[in-house]
């Protein structure tokens, strides 16, 4: 991916994915790239500001029961830096081991995921990667809680046969 250069510098360019331009800037600390949120159902539509280098996958245990899959990629921002354009949110709150409440947001119609933070005070929230239209371009930088995470899902590329559409089931 290019970087901008210089601080607050706006820069334009062509990304991997051949059907948009994404604006950077670099703010103080950060990279700042404007990403567009959408449910399945597109009742709830969100902008935010995301720093690229802060996509996460998370094998926690939680997170394979609360998406039904292997893992979650969620990129963290802060709240400040998003924005509901429509549609209406339902929460769930899931308590930790630790007694930690964390909100876990979703479209009530589809059930999308959507993001997740904290209960009291909250000041970063964990949006869902998949949900982002960008997200094509948005590579994890890191995994957190890998001692949970499914030995199979480490290298999908071992999956075989591999099909362009459904395939046989
Ligand atoms: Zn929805
Ligand atoms: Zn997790």
């Amino acid at each position: 991916m290019q970087r901008a250069q210089s601080k607050n510098e706006v820069q334009s360019y062509f990304s991997a994915s051949p059907w948009r331009w994404i604006q950077v800037r670099l703010s103080d600390q950060e990279v700042v790239m404007q990403v567009n949120g959408q449910c399945h159902c597109g009742q709830v539509r969100y902008r935010a500001e995301i720093d690229p280098e802060k996509v996460t996958i998370c094998h926690c245990v939680d997170c394979q029961i609360l998406t039904g899959c292997a893992y979650r990629v969620s990129v963290m921002t802060e709240i400040e830096n998003c924005e509901l354009l429509s549609g209406e949110i339902k929460i769930y709150i899931k308590k930790a081991d630790s007694g930690a409440k964390r909100v876990q947001a979703f479209c009530p119609h589809c059930g999308t995921p959507l993001y997740a933070e904290a209960l009291e005070n909250p000041k970063i929230r964990a949006l869902r990667v998949g949900c982002l239209a960008e997200r094509a371009i948005l590579p994890p930088r890191r995994q957190i809680w890998c001692r949970s995470a499914q030995p199979w899902a480490e290298n999908i590329s071992r999956v075989d046969p591999k099909f362009e559409g459904q395939g046989a089931v």
